[in-house]
């Protein structure tokens, strides 16, 4: 026997019709490229939304088709992410920060058929506009006042363009299994991987991520995110605002301590979102001015491993409460969250810092479990540890043009992170067994530096390895094997990459050894060098 309710899709047009018609009133603002603020309202962006739907029909855009944006957090960017998934094309998100290689491959392999970009970003498309000759056209985001000089074939003024249209449109209703967006990940070996979310995904994601014990964006809230918009959807939260209302503010380009400061002094937001180093840059700002951040109560940290001292900082220094946050692209990307609830608040403060520093519980909808190499359940008791694998309604079952990947098994996803879970379903990373390094919220493939540098004639064997780092939370170290007789020095392995690799890659320190370890299939064993030189570059700090 069936339920007998009605089966009204989920779409994204469908959270911009509540918003417009609920929250009509809701502010977003915005730092803009251009330098100044932005402000207008939820109904204004809804009937911006609904130019940039027309303008998609006039150049051709059918639905399914991809188009991409190169943009930072500002209300162009919001009003690009339902105007064109709300017709049924599919937005790409694509990453600034990654290197030219990769944005001219993830852009053909998207097929992305016309770009949006912020003026920041319009030199990072000229540098690579003729690998990228498949895109039929780009349409910068400014007015004709900002219209920068470009070599980019076919480029259009975005007000200009929006200017032309009605604001008069029917969202139309489609499957909402339907792909809403798209965004790529370099944190897998190999080249980048498209995650395509869908229209349904994307819509239960943000209603599981609302509630007060989750990320707490209620009608009364004002939310900074610094999660950028071209990463993971700057964690939903731009849908989830259009469910509740909640005030929007929008860093732009200006993430550094003292423009944070600026904005969140003028707004007042109550919850702020981001990596550990957007923090640590604020928190050194906050301390330099020597003030507090009033208006903050929470601020949710995720993407890389929140240390106890910036759970410290925000708590004494600022009154704010960390909720330490673990997610992938993957994953759309919310999977945990260490919400404050009952049991913490009669703790001692050490010991709530302390249960803060774990990842978190997953919120409804997400299913986790541990394994061992034999794919055999461990047990939840805070010790055992092994290997994480999820499942859930926003978790993915496959990269986009099925690229083959090793993570699928028996229905669950591996999420290649290392991690305990204790008897109250608390999660705690512990490694991570895929050859990446996060650093600064950016993902460094260990393989393909190992790749280049093991190219030095003078070099028998290399191995990188990510290690702590006080701000940028991991470093490559690269440990190196010298050919018998060799004396090349740490300048010279370096001077050997400086051309090949992208500077932000280079290691912190190139280490030599005499031998490596390696497992019974002959892979280097990286788990005891990652134990071993965990804080080798803190200490070497410190010397
Ligand atoms: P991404 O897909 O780029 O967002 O990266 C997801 C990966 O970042 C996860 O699989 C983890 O390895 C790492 N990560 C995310 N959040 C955390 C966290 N709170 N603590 C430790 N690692 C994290």
């Amino acid at each position: 026997m069936l339920g007998q309710i009605m089966d009204r899709p989920l779409l994204i047009s469908s959270l911009l019709e509540h918003a417009e018609t609920t929250h009509g009133c809701s502010e977003i603002v915005s730092r803009r490229c251009e330098g100044d603020i932005h402000r207008y309202t939820m109904r204004d962006a809804a009937k911006r939304a609904r130019k940039i739907a027309n303008l998609l029909g006039r150049l051709g855009i059918n639905q399914g088709d991809r188009i991409g944006t190169l943009a930072w957090n500002n209300y162009r960017h919001y009003e690009l992410y339902y105007g064109i998934s709300g017709t049924g094309a599919v937005l790409h998100t694509i990453n600034p920060r990654l290197f030219a290689e990769q944005l001219v491959y993830i852009i053909n392999h998207a097929e992305d058929r016309w770009i949006f970009v912020d003026l920041t970003f319009v030199p990072l498309l000229e540098a690579i506009k003729d690998q990228i000759s498949a895109v039929e056209g780009f349409i910068v985001m400014c007015d004709e006042s900002h219209m920068p000089e470009t070599s980019l074939n076919n480029a259009h003024c975005y007000e200009t363009m929006i200017a032309a249209e009605s604001d008069e449109y029917e969202w139309p209703e489609f499957d909402e299994r339907s792909a809403c967006s798209m965004c790529y990940t370099s944190g897998t070996t190999g080249n980048p991987k498209g995650v395509v979310y869908s229209h349904r995904s994307t819509v239960i994601h943000a209603l599981s991520s609302i509630g007060e014990e989750v990320m707490g964006l209620a009608s009364t809230s004002c939310f900074l995110p610094v999660v950028p918009m071209f990463h993971v959807n700057a964690w939903g939260t731009p849908y989830s605002a259009a469910i509740t209302g909640a005030k929007q503010v929008f860093p732009g380009p200006g993430m550094d301590g003292a423009s944070l400061w600026e904005l969140i002094e003028a707004e007042e937001p109550d919850l702020l979102l981001g990596v550990p180093t957007v923090w640590l840059m604020l928190l050194n700002h906050m301390d330099s001015i020597g003030k507090k951040l009033d208006s903050v109560e929470n601020v949710i940290v995720g993407g890389s491993a929140a240390p106890i001292s910036m759970i410290r900082a925000f708590q004494e220094k600022h009154d704010a409460f960390l909720i330490h946050a673990w997610g992938m692209t993957e994953m759309s990307p919310i999977g945990t969250l260490n919400s404050r609830n009952k049991h913490m608040e009669n703790m001692p403060l050490e010991e709530r810092y302390q249960l803060q520093a774990k990842q978190g519980r997953p919120i409804f909808g997400v299913e986790m479990k541990i394994i061992d190499d034999n794919n055999n359940e461990l047990p939840r008791d805070g010790v055992a540890y092994g290997r994480l694998m999820v499942r859930g309604p926003w978790i993915i079952n496959g990269y986009y043009k099925n690229e083959a990947a090793d993570n699928f098994v028996d229905g669950w996803f591996d999420t290649g992170d290392v991690a305990t879970i204790d008897d109250k379903n608390y999660l705690t990373i512990v490694d991570r067994s895929k050859d990446v390094i996060k650093s600064g919220g950016e993902w460094i493939s260990s393989i393909d530096l190992e790749n280049v540098a093991v190219g030095h004639p003078e070099l028998a064997e290399c191995c990188v390895i990510g290690v702590r780092h006080a701000k940028w939370d991991e470093r490559p170290i690269l440990l190196v094997i010298r050919n018998e007789g060799s004396s090349i020095d740490e300048q010279g392995v370096l001077d050997y990459l400086e051309d090949k690799i992208v500077k932000w890659w280079t290691p912190d320190a190139v280490v030599f050894v005499d031998e490596l370890p390696h497992t019974a299939t002959g892979k280097l064993h990286k788990v005891p060098l990652r134990q071993k030189y965990e804080n080798y570059l803190l200490e070497l700090e410190g010397a």
